[in-house]
């Protein structure tokens, strides 16, 4: 098999391989420098609604496709909280216009070469990184991983689902104010897990909706469908609808410890361990990581920056969170409740952004019941 010798491997251009390559070509970092991006999708299909929240200007803005400034919870019982966000508004990109964007920018550079090729392995002896593919063997000085691989447990391991089906429905006339969007909305059976609806409206009379659970097993597809059909008529008290896209993703939910950095292969995404185990929440960190890697390479001519945006501190609360609801002792939708009932929205925010302080996470804890946070807590400590 051939082999071909790049500067930079691209390894998967999806949301974190792509987010990188853009902004470091939109930062002028690797001007001439010859890079090749491999994937076996062609990233053609609008696969996901990635959303946020956000207090400052992205690298992406200019792609948002709905914005809300109000956020709502609803306990299962359906109380209805109004979250203070302060200085913090929900967003959402198509995931279509982000490969639209990246692709249509990145395609105009002559020292990019784009290759659609099953990725086999990456691995890196030291200063070179090579990748095995079905149709050519590549080297390189520095290889950018973000192809995910389920990861071998170890004892003490959570590895919990978090898996939704969405559906994006036409609707006769508005049922929620444009502005508003509903967070996590309990006011569904929890037979299967900690579950919610995920509300979104899009327009007058367009609404994004999606079931969601987390667990450590999936349902049968019909069983999504059933219970996203009943929410739109018993709780949205919607009759006609239709549908207009739909999308299904798992997103892992683990305190597994992943790897960085391999020799010169950086993992970046949800192999990086970009995804918060507590939320699923992974493209605004993904982000932090590109900020740390775009400004380690300018200042060091190298990408292998020092300081995890999910610090210890943020993987010992998430692990904890899980261990919490792996044991049962305080269900997640009352958890859940308790911390928004307890808690400003925009003090959960910023801790979920790893921009907290100790009053921050204090006036979290005080929220929540001690006892089953006491054990975990320990149980987390101690697996460390
Ligand atoms: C449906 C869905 C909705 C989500 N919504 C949100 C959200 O709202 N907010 C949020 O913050 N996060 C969200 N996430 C979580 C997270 O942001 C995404 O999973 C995100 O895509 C992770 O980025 P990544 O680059 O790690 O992986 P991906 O974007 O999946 O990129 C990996 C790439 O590798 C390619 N690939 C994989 N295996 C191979 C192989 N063997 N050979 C060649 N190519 C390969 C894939 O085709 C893909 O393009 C969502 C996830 C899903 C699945």
């Amino acid at each position: 098999m051939a082999t071909n010798t790049y500067d930079i491997i691209i390894s998967g251009s999806g949301i974190a391989g792509l987010s990188l390559l853009y902004r470091a070509m939109k930062a002028d970092l690797w001007v001439g420098k010859r890079i090749v991006v491999v994937d076996n999708n062609l990233k053609q299909q609008n696969d996901k609604t990635i959303s946020f929240w956000k207090k400052k200007a992205t690298a992406f803005d200019h792609i948002i496709h709905s914005s809300w400034t109000d956020i709502s919870f609803y306990s299962n019982p359906g109380e209805k909280i109004k979250l203070d966000a302060g200085p913090y508004t929900y967003h959402s990109i198509r995931s279509i216009d982000f490969y639209h964007e990246c692709l249509t920018y990145l395609k105009q550079f002559p020292n990019i070469t784009f290759l659609q090729a099953v990725i086999r392995s990456v691995s890196s002896d030291g200063a070179q990184c090579i990748m095995e593919t079905d149709k050519v063997r590549l080297t390189s000085r520095y290889l950018f991983n973000s192809i995910y691989t389920t990861p071998e447990l170890r004892a003490g391991d959570q590895y919990f689902l978090q898996h939704f089906k969405g559906l994006k429905i036409k609707i006769d006339k508005p049922i929620i104010p444009v502005n508003e969007a509903y967070l996590m909305d309990y006011r569904t059976s929890q037979e299967h897990g900690t579950t919610f609806f995920y509300t979104l409206p899009l327009a007058e009379n367009e609404l994004f909706v999606e079931y969601t659970i987390f667990s450590k097993t999936l349902l049968q597809p019909h069983q999504y469908d059933e219970k996203i059909s009943r929410y739109l008529h018993e709780v949205l008290n919607i009759d006609a609808y239709e549908i207009l896209e739909e999308e299904f993703g798992v997103i892992p939910m683990t305190n597994h410890q992943f790897v960085r950095k391999n020799g010169n292969v950086m993992n970046i995404g949800s192999i990086g361990g970009d995804t918060r185990a507590s939320t699923g929440y992974t493209f605004m960190n993904v982000q932090k990581v590109i900020d740390q890697i775009l400004r380690t390479y300018k200042t060091k001519g190298h990408p292998f920056f020092a300081d995890e945006p999910i610090g210890i501190k943020e993987s010992l609360y998430d692990s904890t969170l899980l261990n919490v609801l792996d044991s049962k002792s305080y269900e997640g939708h009352q958890l859940f409740t308790d911390l928004f009932q307890g808690t400003k929205a925009k003090y959960v925010f910023a801790f979920l952004d790893a921009e907290s302080n100790i009053l921050n996470d204090f006036r979290i804890m005080k929220s929540l019941r001690t006892f089953p946070f006491l054990k975990a807590f320990l149980k987390s400590l101690a697996r460390r």
